[in-house]
């Protein structure tokens, strides 16, 4: 789990190279500009995606150092091993994440 965050930290501190390295392709062939920026955008999504895993994954490694992991946030119920395994990083019990869902 927390060889897990650092390889998303790497990911998401090596997009600005990543960044530069896809622009300056652009310089040497500029009729691909369209692509350029669309890979951009597509780097830009995943860095976006990896910082949100990356948190998760940190708010899961706290909860664990707090012995709070595997225990609803809310009402403090036991989330359920099935639950957990299906989505490990939720704070939610089944009847709270409901309850959230519909109070929008
Ligand atoms: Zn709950």
């Amino acid at each position: 789990m927390r060889r897990e965050a650092e390889r998303l930290r790497a990911r998401i501190d090596g997009a600005g190279a990543e960044e530069e390295r896809i622009r300056a392709d652009c310089v040497l062939d500029a009729a691909d500009a369209g692509s350029v920026d669309e890979a951009v955008r597509a780097l830009r999504a995943e860095t976006r995606a990896a910082k949100e895993q990356r948190e998760q994954v940190l708010a899961t490694l706290s909860r664990l150092e707090e012995g709070t992991f595997g225990v609803c946030a809310r009402c403090g119920a036991p989330i359920g091993e099935e639950r957990m395994a299906a989505l490990p990083h939720t704070r939610l019990c089944i009847a709270c994440r409901r309850a959230e869902e519909s109070a929008g």
